[in-house]
């Protein structure tokens, strides 16, 4: 069976990138509960109706609603198809509903990988990034623009989108909801010994390669 892990990290950490990579190289599967949030907003679902102004406000949507998203999703991915928790479990209930849905299946978690930043080089990260509306490549005002203007590097589409959530007042209040209530869930998953930190301020390429060294072990 391929492997279960849970990638911890503040907001803008680069959990989804890494996510994306892992997803290309490997036999697994992103489960991002902002994702799936996201799309249930985008649908205009009563569910979508309901997270939204928590989402847009920086703050936490109710524990049973993600894991129950979780449950829902872990049923479509199979046995031998390993699961990446990007931004779940954020809570201490969390962690121990995720737990439960693992246990329920046979499954168990191999690794929590924490990406460790720096918070004001975060917020700069995050205030600038945008991706294609399209293919979901993702850019930055500053640091990577398309080579051609306006135009998609990957799929030559014009259409961009940036989350509504990704301004300065609300990435911090997300830090602060970090801090508060998900970096405490760490010391469950090192008294197994399973907690392993990498510097997330390195560059995309030196992140993958410590991600896949702690997969390797
Ligand atoms: P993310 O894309 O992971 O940064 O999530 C965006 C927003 O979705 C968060 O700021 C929360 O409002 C909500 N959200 C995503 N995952 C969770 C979760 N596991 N628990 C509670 N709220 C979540």
């Amino acid at each position: 069976m391929a492997k279960d892990i849970i990638l911890l990290g503040p907001p803008g950490a680069g959990k989804g990138t890494q996510a994306h990579l892992l997803e290309a190289n490997h036999a697994m599967v992103q489960l991002s509960t902002g994702d799936m949030l996201r799309a249930a907003v985008k649908s205009g679902s009563d569910l979508g109706k309901k997270v939204q102004a928590v989402m847009d406000a920086g703050e936490l949507v109710s524990d049973d609603l993600v894991s129950a998203l979780i449950d829902d999703r872990l049923n479509q991915i199979g046995p031998d198809a390993g699961a990446i928790f990007d931004g779940y479990p954020r809570t201490e209930p969390q962690a121990h509903s995720l737990d439960e849905l693992l246990e329920a299946r046979g499954r168990k978690l191999d690794h929590v990988i924490e990406l460790e930043v720096d918070e004001d080089a975060l917020v700069d990260r995050i205030t600038g990034r945008f991706t294609c509306a399209v293919c979901g490549e993702g850019y930055h005002d500053r640091y990577k623009l398309p080579k051609v203007e306006n135009t998609c590097d990957e799929c030559g589409s014009h259409e961009f989108k940036r989350r509504p959530d990704d301004n300065e007042e609300t990435v911090r209040k997300r830090m602060a909801e970090y801090r508060a209530k998900t970096a405490p869930i760490l010391p469950i998953y090192e008294k197994r010994g399973i907690v392993s930190r990498i510097d997330g301020m390195g560059g995309i390429e030196e992140v993958r390669a410590a991600i896949e060294k702690v997969l390797a072990d």
